[in-house]
């Protein structure tokens, strides 16, 4: 059995993106840090997203959203090079764009993109993707960028335990024991855990592990299926979205399909409609998929937040316990924002802009 008793500075729930780059992050500033992991790190959520740098239509979300993805959008290049660097395990960013088919509403996107300084461009779509199967007036979003994210969860994983850092898998917290208004050990499969602070950072299960904690949270998991094809490499380069449905491309040929939205608990199963319609829709817009049998087929449970605002914050009553959950459809996107709000909260350093948003619902 794992020694619990080894002392952390702060111990992380959840091995997903958030809480691997918030670890990472504590880890670099010096700080002694371990993840506790239920099953294995990046097994949930974040392998079964799609690794879109960018909300769907960014002009589509409030203000908060846009802080955290587009503060993340920028770090992303320098932050997956330092890890890639020390993790030796390369995360396939790439600056693929995005090209966005209707029906759209255009003068939100100019708007919008003007007010955000984004690149946006009108275009045919067949000048930026000619295999798709309409040559739809389009709006093209060059800088929109991708990962693959069950990389980047390795690669955050290996760079945070070469930072020092210690991760226990098949250790699922299951209790969360206060002395006074502070937490003084989690309770786990693994046996008892403490350390001076504690991050909760269980995805769609962040509300249910802190239960009797967790009033007023507004968080739950949102059912999302994916389909994956296998074709030649580049015969589509770029990220096509067309009303909620999108593609994204990898280097070698795959391509993501996706995604379901589904409110159904925490069942997590895939089914014959999804798959039948994630199919039909793919082959409309790319023609070659009609014929093609998918390679794989997979579900994840996002951790669903009202108006896709996450929650990064010091719990309003237990003085050593933070939340970092919630990131919903952009959890991918969010995670170099997120680590870094969190550790300015817990040293106490300057914000890089004003994250009252994400405080716990209450203190909003
Ligand atoms: C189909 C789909 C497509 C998506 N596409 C994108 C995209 O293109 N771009 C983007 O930015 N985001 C995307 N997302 C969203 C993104 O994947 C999530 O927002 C993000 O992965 C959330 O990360 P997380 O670390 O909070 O959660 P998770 O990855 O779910 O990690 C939580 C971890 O906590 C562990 N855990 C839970 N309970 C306990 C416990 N009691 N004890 C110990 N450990 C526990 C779990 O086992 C899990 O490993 C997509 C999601 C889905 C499902």
């Amino acid at each position: 059995m794992e020694n619990g008793n080894l002392h952390s500075d702060f111990l992380i729930v959840g091995g997903g993106v958030i809480g691997l780059s918030s670890a990472l992050d504590l880890a670099r500033a010096g700080a002694r840090v371990t993840v506790l992991e239920r099953v294995v790190c990046g097994a949930e959520s974040s392998w079964a997203g799609g690794g879109i740098l960018s909300p769907l239509l960014p002009w589509d979300y409030t203000e908060p959203v846009t802080r955290l993805t587009q503060w993340s959008a920028a770090r992303y290049p320098a932050w997956v090079d330092e890890i890639a660097a020390s993790s030796g395990i390369d995360p396939e960013y790439r600056q693929s764009g995005m090209l966005v088919l209707p029906d759209y509403d255009e003068s939100d996107a100019d708007e919008w993109c003007a007010s955000h300084q984004v690149r946006l461009e009108k275009r045919r779509a067949h000048d930026i993707a000619s295999a798709l199967a309409r040559d739809d007036a389009s709006l093209w979003l060059p800088e929109v960028a991708q990962v693959r994210n069950p990389r980047l969860v390795k690669a955050l994983r290996r760079a945070f335990e070469r930072e020092g850092g210690r991760v226990v898998e098949h250790a699922e917290v299951t209790g969360i024991c206060l002395d006074g208004n502070t937490v003084s050990r989690l309770e786990t499969s693994a046996g008892p855990f403490s350390a001076g602070h504690y991050v909760i950072a269980a995805g769609a299960w962040s509300k249910p592990l802190l239960g009797e904690y967790a009033p007023p949270l507004d968080l739950k998991p949102v059912c999302g299926q994916m389909l994956l094809f296998k074709v030649e490499p580049g015969l589509l380069q770029q990220i096509v979205i067309q009303s909620g449905f999108y593609l994204i491309p990898r280097a070698d040929g795959h391509i993501l399909a996706g995604s379901t939205l589904e409110d159904v608990g925490f069942a997590k199963r895939t089914t014959v409609e999804a798959r039948l319609e994630l199919h039909a829709k793919a082959a409309a817009l790319l023609p070659v998929l009609k014929n093609l049998a998918p390679v794989r087929h997979w579900v994840g449970l996002r951790p669903g937040s009202p108006e896709n605002i996450p929650v990064i914050a010091r719990h309003p009553e237990i003085e050593n316990l933070y939340l970092n959950s919630g990131h919903f459809r952009y959890g991918v996107t969010m995670a170099p924002a997120s680590a870094h709000i969190l550790a300015n909260l817990i040293f106490q350093r300057i914000q890089p802009f004003d994250v009252s948003s994400y405080d716990w619902p209450a203190m909003r």
